[in-house]
């Protein structure tokens, strides 16, 4: 299957953004200075297509770090590097059930492996990305998330700064890995790394082209270029299944049936394979840092684009 014709989809996602427009619960993050300051009410869907396709709603072109949303496709540029068995030997890929920020998924996890979805893995993915220096293996992170986008991203220095002067408990996390031998490169170069990758600018319909790319097996649908291999892609789609919403990971899968990914920026990214990707970008957060409207639109997105993956037809 493939989505519904263009003009319907349009139709759904203005019914979808009617909807949940006036939807005013949850709060913006405020645990990084920068993101307390962005305004609650921004709001924007896209939805792109394996075949190009496109529609958005709202402030879809509206730039914000692109925070969380970073994991999957540092850790699919992972798996390209290493080999899909290669990372899961490193990093693991088993569901934490806990919070995006948690200690105690270490802790509690025999062999200390994490998921490349949550911080403590997503530190350690960062970490075995290739490159001699540090400025080189953010140089790999940058240019392959800009092939994911089919444009270049760059870092939003504002947020960087003021993630990295906060980030202490990331910075406790990889010191705990580093103990255990899950660091694979300095673990406080491999945090400012990744706090770097997590201030990348995107807007909604970017998500929704990187998201679609995993969608369609690897290739951009815009710029038509392979950013990774096939057999890569539905390893990444799996692992993020598993926790792309942290401790809200069954209930999401229970409700929309699909790989998700959040950020506390007030992204999400919704991935239907061989179909596209829908993505919504509104700051007010739960109490995991997911997005609520991001959350109610994907739901909605997925029963009437018909997109579950457990719906037999
Ligand atoms: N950069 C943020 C952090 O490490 C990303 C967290 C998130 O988006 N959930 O805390």
């Amino acid at each position: 299957g493939k989505l519904p014709d263009l003009e319907l989809v349009r139709d759904i996602v203005n019914q979808a953004y009617e909807r949940f427009a006036d939807d005013r619960t949850g709060a913006v993050a405020d645990y990084i200075p920068a993101l307390a300051r962005v305004s609650p009410d921004l709001f924007g869907i896209s939805v792109v297509g394996v075949g190009g396709s496109d529609v958005g709603v709202g402030d879809c072109d509206h730039m914000f770090s692109i925070q969380s949303i970073s994991k999957p496709f540092v850790f699919a540029l992972v798996c390209e590097a290493v080999g899909a068995e290669g990372a899961r030997a490193r990093i693991g890929v088993n569901a934490t059930g806990l919070p995006f920020n948690s200690v105690m998924g270490i802790e509690l996890n025999a062999d200390r492996t994490m998921n490349p979805m949550v911080n403590a893995g997503a530190i350690a993915t960062t970490s075995c990305v290739p490159g001699k220096t540090a400025e080189e293996k953010f140089r790999f992170i940058q240019e392959g998330l800009s092939r994911f986008a089919g444009r270049q991203l760059e870092v939003d220095e504002e947020v960087y700064t003021s993630e990295a002067a906060t980030n202490l408990r990331n910075r406790g996390i990889a010191k705990l890995l580093e103990g255990y031998d899950r660091m694979y490169w300095d673990a406080l170069e491999a945090t400012d790394i990744y706090t770097r990758q997590c201030s990348l600018n995107v807007t909604a319909k970017d998500l929704a082209v990187m998201g679609a790319t995993l969608a369609g097996g690897g290739v951009n649908p815009i710029t038509h270029e392979r950013v990774i291999d096939t057999r890569n892609c539905r390893r990444v789609l799996a692992a993020l299944a598993t926790a792309g919403l942290y401790e809200q990971s069954g209930d999401w899968l229970f409700e929309v049936g699909l790989p998700g990914k959040s950020g506390v920026s007030g992204g999400i990214i919704t991935i239907a394979p061989g179909k596209g990707a829908v993505s919504v970008f509104s700051p007010r957060l739960d109490e995991a840092g997911n997005s609520i409207k991001g959350q109610l639109i994907s739901k909605y997105l997925s029963e009437r684009l018909g997109l579950n993956l457990f719906a037999s037809q």
